[in-house]
C-alpha cells in the first residue's frame, strides 16, 4: 500500500531491514544496498541500475516476488547473496549458494595489491588455496596475477561445484585447476609461491553467539573445532614443506591471534591487522616456518 515504484520497495526494504536490526557484513555493510540488491534481482535487473529507472512501477506479480524475497531476508535472517546467487568480492563477482559462505575476507586487499609488498609479483608462479569455498580468493588471484596458475582446494564437493561454475566464467580458467582435497592431503610433491586460506576458525562458544546469518552458512566453512584453531594450526605445521624458497603463507584468523600465538609460541607471525570489525590475517614467509 503506497508502494508504487521500485525506489518505493527500496526504502520500504531497507526501513524493514533496520527496525529489524539485521546483520550487515555479508557483502553488504547496509540496509539500502543489500535492499536495492533483492528488489532488483526480483526484477530480474541488473544491479547498478541508472537512477531514472527507480521511478518504474512494479506489478502486481512483481511486488509478490520482491516482498517475498524481504521477508526471507527479515523471517529467515537469510544473507541477500543466497536470496540473489551473487556476490561481490575484490571487484569481481561471484556465483553463490547456501555451500559456500558469503565471499568476504580481508585478504581481498592483499590480492588485488598482487601480494605486494610481501613478495614481488613478478615471480609468483603458483598460487594455493585452500578452503577455497566459491573460489574467490583464488580466482581473484588468477585475475591479478597474469602469469600465476592457481590450485583451489576445498574438502566440500559442494563447495567445489559452486567453484567449478565460477572458474568458468572467470575468463582466466585455464590457469585454475580445482581439487578436493582435505587441506594438503592430495598435494603431495606440489609447492607454491603464495599459499593463502581464509580457512574456518571460530570456535564452538563465538560460532552459538554469531547473528543468525551466520547460522544460514555452511558449518563446515565456519567452525574450526573446540576453540577454533584446528584447522589454522594443521596448515601453520605443513605449510612449509609445500611453499617454494621466498613464498608466503596468508592466513585470515579474525581474532584467534593471542590464543594462537599461546599455542604456537615457536612462530613468529606477523600480524595484519585490518580496520573492519577487527577481523586479522597472519602472514609467514618460508624461513618463519621451517
Ligand atoms: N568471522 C569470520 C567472518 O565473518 C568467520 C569466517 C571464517 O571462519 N573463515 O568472515
Amino acid at each position: 500500500d503506497g508502494l508504487i515504484t521500485i525506489q518505493d520497495f527500496v526504502r520500504w526494504g531497507a526501513s524493514r531491514f533496520n527496525a529489524a536490526g539485521l546483520f550487515f557484513g555479508h557483502g553488504t555493510d547496509n540496509a539500502i544496498d543489500e535492499a536495492a540488491q533483492l528488489v532488483l534481482s526480483g526484477l530480474h535487473l541488473e544491479p547498478g541500475l541508472p537512477t531514472g529507472f527507480y521511478d518504474c512501477r512494479l506489478t502486481p506479480a512483481e511486488r509478490v516476488l520482491v516482498c517475498d524475497l524481504i521477508e526471507r531476508r527479515v523471517v529467515e535472517r537469510v544473507p541477500a547473496a543466497y536470496l540473489t546467487g551473487r556476490a561481490w568480492f575484490a571487484g569481481l563477482e561471484f556465483s553463490v549458494n547456501p555451500h559456500v559462505l558469503v565471499p568476504r575476507s580481508p585478504i581481498a586487499e592483499l590480492v588485488e595489491a598482487g601480494f605486494d609488498p610481501w613478495i614481488d609479483s613478478e615471480r609468483v608462479g603458483r598460487v594455493l588455496d585452500l578452503c577455497t569455498g566459491s573460489g574467490c580468493i583464488g580466482i581473484a588471484a588468477a585475475t591479478y596475477l597474469p602469469d600465476a596458475d592457481v590450485d583451489l582446494v576445498d574438502i566440500s564437493p559442494e563447495a567445489l561445484e559452486v567453484a567449478r561454475r565460477n572458474v568458468e566464467r572467470s575468463g582466466v580458467g585455464e590457469r585454475i585447476r580445482v581439487l578436493e582435497s582435505d587441506l594438503f592431503a592430495a598435494l603431495t610433491g606440489s609447492q607454491y609461491d603464495v599459499i593463502v586460506s581464509n580457512p574456518p576458525y571460530v570456535s564452538r562458544l563465538e560460532f552459538a553467539g554469531l547473528p543468525a546469518e551466520y547460522h544460514n552458512e555452511p558449518e563446515l566453512g565456519l567452525l574450526g573445532g573446540e576453540d577454533g584453531l584446528d584447522l589454522v594450526i594443521r596448515i601453520l605445521s605443513d605449510a612449509a614443506r609445500y611453499l617454494t624458497e621466498g613464498g608466503i603463507l596468508i592466513v585470515e584468523v579474525g581474532n584467534s591471534a593471542p590464543a594462537l600465538q599461546q599455542r604456537l609460541p615457536e612462530v613468529p607471525f606477523t600480524w595484519l591487522e585490518f580496520e573492519r570489525g577487527g577481523e586479522g590475517v597472519f602472514l609467514l614467509l618460508r624461513e618463519q616456518l621451517v
